[in-house]
C-alpha cells in the first residue's frame, strides 16, 4: 500500500481525498479509523477544536466494547477512567427495579462502561491518526456540499465539502464519497435536500452536574416519579473529582417556565425525584449550570445521493433514551465500511453500495426508535411530568411482566437489533 496522507494537501485552500466524512463524532471518527486501516484515504472535519464538550452522552455498551476488542484497542480503552457497570437500577416510584443485567448476554463483553465521550472519541482519534491514510482537520466546520453538473446539466453528483478552516479560511475538499456524520443538526445532510420524517417527542433534557453527597445508594441510572424522570451518570475528572452527571427530563419547550419558577422549586423537584441528594442540592446556585438539551428523534427517508451517505445522528437522530445512540451511529459506521472497503478495492463506490448500507442499517435504527418513542410515552405526556401506570400496574410490570424478558432486555440494549462485526 502507498504511504500517503488522507488527503493532498493542493493549494492550502483545496484538498483532495478519497471520502471526506463531516463530523468528527462517534459515527465519523469511527468510520475514518475504520477506512484508514484499509489504507482508504480519508479526511475527516471536526468543527470544534476539541472533543471536550459536555452532553455527548457516556455509554459504551457492550457492542462497542467488542469492537473495541476486534480493533486490537483493550490497552487503550483501559487506559481512559471508566466506570464499569454489570446492572443497571432504576427506581420506579421509590422501588429499586433491575431491568437491564448485562451479565446474562451469552458471549462477548458482559459490561457497559460509563467513559465521558471526549476521552473516548480522542482514544479513536490517536489509533487514526497513528494510520497514514488518516487527516482529522480539527476546528473545520462544513458549510456546504460540493456538486458536479452531469452532462445533462443536472447538479446530480456530490463531490465534496466547502468549509472554513481552523484559521477561517475556506476550504474546498473534492472527494469520491462524502459522508454526513454531523449529527442532529446536520448542515451537510440540510445541504444535500434529503427529506427528513419528525416523530415527535414530548421531552426536553436539562444537563447539569451535582456533587456526589457523603451517603449515596448504590449506582442508579434512572429516578422515574409521576412528576418527572432524573438521571444520574457517575462520572469523576481532575477538574470536578466524582460527581454525578444529572439529567432531568421535562416537557418539550417548557425550560423558560422551569426557570421562571426559579431555582428553589428546581431544588425541591430534584430531591423529590432523587431525595439522597439533598444535602448537596443547594450547590446549583446557577441557571447558567443548567444546559437544555432538545431532544429528537427522526429518520432520512433515503440515507444516500450519488456520492453522498449520511450515518448516525445524521440520518437518524436518537434520543437518549436507554443510552444507544453513540452505538447506533458507531454500528452505522462498521456496516459502512464493511461495504464500502471491497467497493473502493474492487473499482469504486456506486450507489447501488450506498443503498446497501442504508437497508442493512435502517431496519435496526426503525425498530430502535419505535423503542425509543414507546419509552417517550411511558415517561411524558403533553400535560407535562410523567405518565406512569397505577401503583398496581407498576408492580405487575416490574414483578411479572420484566423478569423473564430480562435476557432479551440485555440483548437488545447490550447488543442492539443488528450487531455488526468488523470484516476488514
Ligand atoms: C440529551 C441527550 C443525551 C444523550 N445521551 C446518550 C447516552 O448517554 N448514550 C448514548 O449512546 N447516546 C446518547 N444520546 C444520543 C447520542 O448523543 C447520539 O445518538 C450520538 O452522539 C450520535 O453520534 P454521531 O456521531 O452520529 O453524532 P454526534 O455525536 O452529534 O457527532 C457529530 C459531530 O459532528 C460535528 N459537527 C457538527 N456540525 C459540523 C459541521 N458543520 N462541520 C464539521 N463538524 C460538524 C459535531 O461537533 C460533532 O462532533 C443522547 C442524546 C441526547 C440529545
Amino acid at each position: 500500500v502507498a504511504r500517503m496522507a488522507g488527503d493532498d494537501d493542493i493549494s492550502g485552500t483545496e484538498r483532495v481525498t478519497t471520502v471526506c466524512v463531516v463530523g468528527g463524532g462517534p459515527a465519523g471518527i469511527m468510520l475514518g479509523l475504520l477506512l484508514a486501516r484499509a489504507g482508504i484515504r480519508v479526511t475527516v472535519l471536526e468543527k470544534h477544536a476539541d472533543f471536550f464538550r459536555d452532553f455527548r452522552g457516556d455509554t459504551i455498551h457492550p457492542s462497542t466494547i467488542d469492537l473495541i476488542d476486534q480493533l486490537g484497542l483493550r490497552d487503550e480503552f483501559e487506559a481512559v477512567e471508566q466506570t464499569r457497570v454489570t446492572r443497571l437500577d432504576a427506581v420506579v416510584k421509590g422501588e429499586r427495579i433491575t431491568p437491564i443485567d448485562f451479565s446474562l448476554l451469552r458471549h462477548g463483553n458482559r459490561h457497559l462502561s460509563l467513559m465521558p465521550q471526549w476521552d473516548f472519541l480522542a482514544m479513536l482519534a490517536t489509533a487514526a491518526e497513528r494510520l497514514p491514510t488518516f487527516t482529522l482537520l480539527m476546528g473545520a466546520e462544513a458549510t456546504g456540499l460540493l456538486r458536479d453538473a452531469s452532462a445533462l446539466g443536472a447538479d446530480d453528483r456530490i463531490s465534496g465539502v466547502i468549509a472554513t478552516g481552523s484559521d477561517g479560511n475556506p476550504i474546498q475538499i473534492r472527494a469520491e464519497l462524502t459522508i454526513a456524520a454531523d449529527g442532529r443538526s446536520s448542515v451537510a445532510r440540510a445541504a444535500s435536500g434529503l427529506a427528513v420524517t419528525e416523530y415527535g417527542v414530548p421531552i426536553d433534557v436539562l444537563w447539569f452536574r451535582m456533587p456526589r453527597p457523603e451517603a449515596n445508594p448504590p449506582d442508579t441510572l434512572a429516578y422515574i416519579t409521576d412528576t418527572t424522570m432524573m438521571i444520574t451518570i457517575p462520572r469523576h475528572d481532575a477538574a470536578h473529582g466524582g460527581y454525578y452527571q444529572t439529567a432531568m427530563l421535562i416537557q418539550k419547550g417548557t425550560f423558560d417556565a422551569v426557570r421562571a419558577r426559579g431555582l428553589e422549586r428546581f431544588h425541591a423537584a430534584i430531591v423529590d425525584a432523587v431525595p439522597f441528594l439533598a444535602p448537596v442540592v443547594s450547590t446549583l446556585d446557577d441557571w447558567d449550570d443548567v444546559k437544555l438539551l432538545s431532544v429528537q428523534i427522526n429518520r432520512l427517508q433515503k440515507w444516500h445521493l450519488p456520492g453522498f451517505l449520511a450515518i448516525g445522528d445524521a440520518a437518524h437522530a436518537m434520543s437518549p433514551a436507554f443510552g444507544v445512540g453513540i452505538n447506533y451511529a458507531i454500528q452505522d459506521a462498521v456496516a459502512a465500511a464493511n461495504i464500502l472497503v471491497p467497493a473502493f478495492r474492487s473499482g469504486g463506490v456506486s450507489e447501488d453500495h450506498l443503498a446497501a448500507i442504508e437497508r442493512r442499517r435502517a431496519s435496526p435504527t426503525r425498530r430502535m426508535q419505535s423503542l425509543q418513542l414507546r419509552a417517550h410515552a411511558f415517561v411524558g405526556h403533553p400535560g407535562g411530568g410523567a405518565n406512569l401506570p397505577s401503583a398496581r400496574r407498576l408492580r405487575l410490570l416490574l414483578r411479572v411482566v420484566i423478569p423473564p424478558m430480562r435476557f432479551i432486555i440485555a440483548r437488545v440494549i447490550g447488543r442492539g437489533f443488528r450487531p455488526e462485526r468488523i470484516e476488514y
